[in-house]
C-alpha cells in the first residue's frame, strides 16, 4: 500500500487568470494533501502535447484545442502527496464537463462552462484543473513539468497528527 501517493495537478490558464490559484491551493491543503512541488510555468505547445499525448484516448482535434489553450497563458504546475491523492484530488475537482461536476467541487463551484460552447467556439473545454488519473498517468506527467530534484522532501506536522498510530498528548 502506497501511503504517500503522488499526483500532478496542474491549475490552467483559465484558473490562472481568474485569480483563483489561492482559492483552489487551499482546497487541496485543508483536505490534508502535502505540496511537494510547485511552479508557475508557461508551457511550449510541446510540452502540453506530451502532457495530453500520455491519454491516448484524446481526440486529435481536442489535443489540438488543448496544445492552444494550454501554452497561451501561465499555469501553476504542483505535485500534491497523501494517502489516495489521486482519487481525492478528481473527488475535489468534480467531473471534466463544468456542466455536469456537482457543487461543491472546484469546477461545479467556479465554472459554467460546458462541451457544447466549447466545441461551438472552437476551443478546449475551461474547466480550471487537470489532474492526474492513475498512478502510471501521474508518474509519466510529473516528469513533464518537474525534474527529480525538483520535488522536495520534508516532514509534515499534520502527517503525524492524520497518520501516527500514538497520538498521546498527555503530560510525561
Ligand atoms: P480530465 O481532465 O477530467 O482528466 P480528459 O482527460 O477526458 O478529462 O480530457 C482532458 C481535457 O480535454 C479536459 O480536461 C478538457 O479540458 C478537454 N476536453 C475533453 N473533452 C472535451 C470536449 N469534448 N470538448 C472540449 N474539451 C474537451
Amino acid at each position: 500500500m502506497n501511503k504517500k501517493e503522488r499526483t500532478l495537478v496542474l491549475l490552467k490558464p483559465d484558473a490562472v487568470q481568474r485569480n483563483l490559484t489561492g482559492e483552489i491551493i487551499s482546497r487541496f491543503e485543508r483536505v490534508g494533501l502535502k505540496i511537494v512541488a510547485m511552479k508557475l510555468v508557461l508551457p511550449t505547445e510541446e510540452q502540453a502535447l506530451t502532457h495530453y499525448r500520455i491519454n491516448p484516448n484524446l481526440p486529435e482535434k481536442i489535443l489540438n484545442h488543448l496544445k492552444t489553450f494550454l501554452s497561451a497563458s501561465p499555469v501553476v504546475a504542483m505535485v500534491l502527496e497523501g494517502n489516495k491523492a489521486i482519487p481525492v484530488v478528481r473527488k475535489l475537482i468534480g467531473s471534466t464537463e463544468p456542466l455536469k461536476s456537482d457543487v461543491g467541487t472546484i469546477r461545479g463551484d467556479f465554472t459554467l462552462d460546458s462541451y457544447d460552447l466549447a466545441d461551438a467556439d472552437g476551443r478546449a473545454v475551461r474547466n480550471l484543473v487537470h489532474a492526474s488519473a492513475s498512478e502510471s498517468d501521474a508518474e509519466q506527467e510529473i516528469k513533464v513539468w518537474f525534474e527529480p530534484e525538483e520535488l522536495v522532501n520534508y516532514k509534515s506536522v499534520r502527517e503525524k497528527i492524520l497518520y501516527d498510530v500514538n497520538l498521546d498528548s498527555k503530560p510525561e
